[in-house]
C-alpha cells in the first residue's frame, strides 16, 4: 500500500503520525511511504532519518495527500485540508467526530474511509488513547509541582519538602490511567498523596502496590471535599465514558484551601472537573480563580512531542500495518478492534456515537 504522513497544521501541535521507526516497519512489509518535508522535525525527527528508514520526502502536503492510499495523521483534518479528502482514501488519525459536524459531513461527502484512533477498542480498553493518558498523567504531576512555585503565583511549597520540613499534599481525583501515572510521579517526587475513585478494585490494587506510602479513599462527597481542601495540589483525572466530566471540584471548597494551591484539571478535554475550568494553551497555560491556580491545557501531550509521538505510534502501528498488509476490508473483517475504529465507511456513518450526535442513520 502507498502510505504517508504530513505536517500537522493545528496550532501548537508538534506531534507527527509516523516516526522513522514506524516507516521502517511499513517498508519492511513491502509498503511505500511518503513524508512531507519537515513533518517530523518538531518531534525530533529530521527528514534524513525518514529517508534512511526508506521513505521518500515530498515538498508539500498537497503532494503527499494526492499520492497516498492511506494518510496517517495525529489530529483531525482542519478546514484547509478538507479539499484533500476523496473517495477511496483511507484516513487513519484522531477524529473526535461527535464534536465536529463540519468534518463529519466533509468525510461523508468525500466518501473517505475514516478510522478514528480514539474508538479502536480492544479487551475493553482504548489502546490508541491510553499512551496519551499516560503522558498527560505523568506531566500533570510535573506541571503541578512547577506551578506551586511562587513566581507563577503558587503557594511556594516544594513538592518533596526537605528534611525537617513538610512535603506537599497532593490529591488525585480518579485512579484510571491518568490518575495512576500522576500517582507514580508524585510518589517518586516525594509528595504526600491521596487518591480517590469510586472503583474499589482500583483502590485495592493501588493499595497493594504502594502499601502504606499513599492514602486511597473512596470518592464519596465527604471524602472528596476533605481531600481537596487539605491539598496543595489537586489533579482532576475523572472520566465517565462518553459523557462530560462531572464537576466534582466545587468552587465553594476554594475558600478553605491554601492560597496558591494548584489544580491541574486533566479532564478539561471532557469539559473539566471544576466549576470554573476553561481550556488553556501551552503558551499561557494557567489562570487564577479565588486564589487557586488552574492549569487546564486540553492537549497536554503536545508539550512533549518527542515522547508523545513515539508513544502514540507504538500504539497505532499494529493496526496500521494490519490495514496496509490486508487491505481495509479484510482488516475490518479480521479485527473487531479496527471495526470499532471505523467511523465513516463508503459514505456512511459506522460509529453509533457519531450517528447519534448528528441524528444520522447508522
Ligand atoms: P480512565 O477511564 O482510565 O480513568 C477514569 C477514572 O475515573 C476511572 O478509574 C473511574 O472509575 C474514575 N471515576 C469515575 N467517576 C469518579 C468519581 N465520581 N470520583 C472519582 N473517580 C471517578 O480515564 P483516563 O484515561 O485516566 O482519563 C482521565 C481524563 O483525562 C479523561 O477526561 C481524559 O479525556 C483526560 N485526558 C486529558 C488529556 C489532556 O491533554 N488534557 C490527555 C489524556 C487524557
Amino acid at each position: 500500500m502507498i502510505i504517508g504522513t504530513v505536517k500537522e497544521i493545528k496550532n501548537l501541535e508538534f506531534r507527527v503520525g509516523l516516526t522513522p521507526g514506524s516507516v521502517k516497519e511499513y517498508v519492511s512489509h513491502g509498503h511505500e511511504v511518503y513524508v512531507e518535508k519537515g513533518a517530523g522535525i518538531n518531534s525530533g525527527f529530521p527528514d534524513q532519518e525518514y529517508v534512511d528508514a526508506g521513505a521518500t520526502i515530498l515538498k508539500t502536503a498537497d503532494e503527499v495527500w494526492k499520492k497516498v492510499e492511506m494518510l496517517i495523521k495525529v489530529k483531525e483534518p482542519l478546514e484547509p485540508e478538507f479539499k484533500f479528502l476523496r473517495e477511496g482514501l483511507i484516513l487513519y488519525t484522531y477524529l473526535h467526530l461527535a464534536a465536529n459536524e463540519d468534518l463529519t459531513y466533509a468525510l461523508l461527502k468525500a466518501k473517505t474511509q475514516s478510522i478514528a484512533y480514539e474508538t479502536i477498542e480492544e479487551d475493553g480498553t482504548l489502546p490508541c488513547l491510553k499512551p496519551m493518558s499516560e503522558v498527560a498523567g505523568r506531566l500533570s504531576a510535573i506541571q503541578g509541582a512547577k506551578f506551586l512555585e511562587k513566581p507563577f503565583g503558587g503557594s511556594g511549597i516544594l513538592i518533596s519538602g526537605v528534611p525537617g520540613v513538610e512535603r506537599a499534599k497532593a490529591t488525585i481525583v480518579g485512579a484510571g490511567v491518568v490518575g495512576e501515572n500522576a500517582l507514580k510521579m508524585l510518589v517518586g517526587m516525594g509528595a504526600d498523596v491521596t487518591i480517590l475513585d469510586i472503583n474499589l478494585r482500583k483502590l485495592t490494587y493501588l493499595d497493594d502496590i504502594y502499601s502504606n506510602t499513599i492514602q486511597t479513599l473512596y470518592s464519596s462527597k465527604e471524602n472528596l471535599e476533605l481531600a481537596i481542601k487539605r491539598a496543595d495540589l489537586v489533579i482532576g483525572a475523572v472520566l465517565l465514558p462518553g459523557a462530560k466530566a462531572p464537576k466534582l471540584i466545587k468552587r465553594a471548597y476554594y475558600k478553605d484551601m491554601k492560597p496558591g494551591s494548584v489544580i491541574v484539571d486533566v479532564a478539561i478535554d471532557q469539559g473539566g472537573s471544576t466549576e470554573v475550568s476553561k481550556p488553556t494553551y501551552h503558551d499561557n497555560p494557567i489562570y487564577e480563580v479565588d486564589g487557586i491556580i488552574h492549569y487546564t491545557v486540553a492537549n497536554m501531550p503536545g508539550a512533549v512531542p518527542m515522547t508523545s509521538t513515539k508513544a502514540l505510534t507504538n500504539a497505532t502501528l499494529p493496526y496500521g500495518l494490519m490495514i496496509a498488509d490486508l487491505g481495509l476490508d479484510m482488516a475490518l473483517n479480521r479485527s473487531r478492534a479496527l471495526k470499532l475504529g471505523i467511523n465513516v465507511y463508503n459514505g456512511e456513518i459506522t460509529c453509533p456515537g457519531v450517528a447519534e450526535a448528528f441524528n444520522l442513520p447508522y
